[in-house]
């Protein structure tokens, strides 16, 4: 399966950004609630920003800064961020395999969220992007 990055609710406040460091294309952002704008990182934490995105308000609003966020406009489905040795939490899906909560439903090995409904968050990330 190879489609768009979509990150679920396992990344909530662990947010460790080995994602964005696998990311060719740097469309893995953060939102910066002093700023007010969504920003991607070069590498994460090295403070250089790559691209940015003004954030829908009502959207952002939900998870604020707890948890990253792909841009599917511009990830490329390379599928690098979504391979098993990743995300220490199992919280990135493929768009087209996102678990709905079904008994048939496949979950990463390390989600801590295995048999939650994780579909809200395809819309979501889509709404969280203003421009
Ligand atoms: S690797 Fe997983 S937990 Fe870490 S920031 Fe990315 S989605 Fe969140
Ligand atoms: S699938 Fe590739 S391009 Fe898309 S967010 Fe993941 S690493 Fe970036």
């Amino acid at each position: 399966m190879a489609g768009v990055a979509i990150i679920t609710e396992a990344c909530i406040g662990v947010k460790d950004r080995a994602c964005v460091d696998v990311c060719p294309v740097q469309c893995i952002y953060e939102f910066d609630s002093v700023q007010n704008v969504l920003v991607s990182e070069q590498m994460a934490g090295s403070g250089v920003v790559e691209n940015s995105h003004a954030p829908n308000a009502d959207a952002v609003s939900i998870f604020g800064d707890s948890l990253l966020y792909v841009n599917v406009d511009e990830c490329t489905s390379c599928t690098a961020c979504y391979q098993p040795d990743v995300c220490p939490v199992g919280a990135i899906y493929s768009e087209d395999v996102v678990p709905d909560g079904s008994s048939t439903s496949a979950y990463n090995a390390d989600d801590p969220h295995k048999g939650h409904d994780h579909t809200f968050f395809v819309g979501h990330t889509r709404a969280v992007f203003a421009d």
